[in-house]
């Protein structure tokens, strides 16, 4: 094939990667095309990934070369990836998906420390040089920001903060920043700033990432996914490579909109987000006030008897209905209720679980009609019309503190007002408290009562107790 007929098959290809990524992320939005929107944006980008290996050409014609390295990595690569990926539990996705977050910024980061070296050798110019290190900044920080997140998540780091970290941090952000426009401008290699630029910046990632911690986890983790997308892009400027800019741009812009979204609903700015100062308390303990009353418990009996003769009725799923895998029995307990007649729907909360949209995936799991599903706002206008609310595996996100306790940790973070519903059945195993760390004040409401057990277990009792009334 001439050198131009594979120029235009490998233009063609970029073309064809580009416009399934775009329809692939749309499919995304909707649960039942987001499986074949996730496999035809792989498709796309498989295809662009071989169409490069076998049809790029450099300038003097000739082909890439280390086949047997390239497809020796990617080899290795799939074999982890797809193990990983098949071997994760659904509560440990977060984690995973931090993991893999961090590698993207990790392969930004080096793309950028090779090619900083090529540029010098070839031609250079500033705005080239600073879309390199760009690339090298954003993934660096998105780098170690995830492993930080990742660690988090995992329980095997907990929040650190001290006196002056968000000064100490800003510092941190401003040195690369100004590093990488006087290396862009210096227009010549420097290897020891190299170094320092790289040095800061995985440092910057752990002292941002490191003092957040409580229910703001969120945030950082949408955040940091943008930073991968954007130094994405950095590398398809580096290559004027379509599919990387387009891929990376996609990436960049939903992350930065989501980070947006999730500011607003946690009611934090993304400022603070950046220099890593909100966010107070963590899920290593830290508890802001103490809370008076006693528990009431339920038995299930009553809780049958109390939701079949209930009107209107609402579910709050949380983290631990992901930990008790207990969708497909909640969502069998809402259909016999309906067929008795009761109104049920589900209340979601922007944060509730341990990702972002966690809720609505697992319950389209159990093909909970989309319809069912309220966002915060339109459920929090309901709930004062509502005979009861059944909270189930949920905590921070139904924790009254966040309206009423200024020196909590999740104080301004809107919740769900679970305790404006007549009634409040929790479900939980115990006392424990949420990823936050804090007392919850809503389990000693006079309207609550505690239902004791595994999600699972608690759902399916309840489930042959409601068909017998
Ligand atoms: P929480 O983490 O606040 O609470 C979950 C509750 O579930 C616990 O109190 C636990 O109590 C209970 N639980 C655990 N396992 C089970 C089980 N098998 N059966 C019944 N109950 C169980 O969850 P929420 O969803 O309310 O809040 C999410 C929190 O995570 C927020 O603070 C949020 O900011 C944070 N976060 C969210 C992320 C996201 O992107 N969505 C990412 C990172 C953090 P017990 O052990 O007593 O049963």
């Amino acid at each position: 094939m001439s050198h131009q007929i594979e120029n235009t098959v490998l233009i063609l290809i970029y073309l064809f990667g580009s416009i399934t990524f775009i329809s692939g992320l749309k499919m995304l939005s909707k649960p039942d095309s987001a499986r074949r929107g996730n496999i035809l944006a792989a498709v796309g980008m498989g295809a662009a990934i071989m169409g490069t290996i076998f049809f790029y050409t450099n300038a003097t014609g000739e082909h890439l070369k280390n086949h047997i390295w390239i497809f020796g990595a990617i080899l290795i690569g799939t074999v982890i990836g797809t193990l990983t990926a098949r071997r994760v539990k659904m509560t440990a996705m977060p984690q995973m998906v931090s993991l893999f977050n961090g590698m993207g910024g990790a392969c930004a980061a080096m793309i950028s420390i090779v090619e900083y070296k090529h540029y010098h050798f070839y031609s250079c110019n500033s705005g080239e040089l600073f879309a390199i290190l760009s690339g090298l900044l954003i993934g660096g920080i998105s780098f170690s920001g995830s492993m930080i997140a990742f660690g988090k998540l995992n329980g095997n780091i907990a929040d650190k903060r001290f006196k002056g970290q968000s000064l100490i941090n800003l510092i941190l952000l401003a040195i690369p920043v100004v590093m990488v426009v006087f290396m862009s401008y210096q227009q010549e290699y420097n290897g020891l700033m190299l170094l320092s630029l790289i040095a800061i910046c995985l440092l910057y990632g752990i002292t941002f990432v490191m003092p957040i911690g409580g229910a703001d986890m969120p945030v950082v983790i949408s955040l940091l996914n943008s930073f991968t997308g954007v130094a994405a892009a950095c590398g398809g400027f580096i290559y004027d490579n379509q599919v990387m800019l387009t891929g990376g741009i996609l990436v960049g812009s939903a992350g930065t909109i989501l980070t947006v979204l999730m500011c607003n609903a946690m009611n934090r700015s993304l400022l603070n987000v950046i220099i890593g100062s909100f966010g107070g308390g963590s899920h290593s303990g830290t508890e802001a006030g103490t809370v008076s009353g006693s528990i009431k418990e339920i038995s299930l009996s009553d809780t049958a008897v109390l939701l079949s003769y209930s009107k209107k009725v609402f579910i709050v799923p949380g983290y631990g209905l992901a930990v008790a895998q207990a969708q497909h029995t909640c969502h069998e307990l809402e259909k016999i209720l309906e067929e008795k007649g009761v109104d049920v729907k589900y209340a979601i909360h922007p944060v509730a679980g341990r990702m972002p949209g966690h809720m609505n995936v697992l319950l389209a799991e159990a093909d909970v009609p989309y319809d069912k599903l309220l966002e915060m706002e339109d459920a929090n206008n309901e709930f004062s019309a509502t005979d009861v609310v059944m909270v189930i595996g949920a905590n921070d996100v139904v924790n009254p503190a966040a309206r009423k306790n200024p020196a909590s940790p999740i104080y301004g973070m809107p919740i769900l007002d679970v305790d404006l519903a007549q009634n409040v059945i929790v479900l939980k195993r115990g006392m424990a408290a949420g990823y936050a760390g804090i007392e919850n004040e809503l389990f000693y409401d006079t309207k609550t009562k505690m239902l004791f057990g595994d999600a699972k277990a608690s759902l399916q009792k309840l489930v042959s107790e409601v068909k017998n009334v």
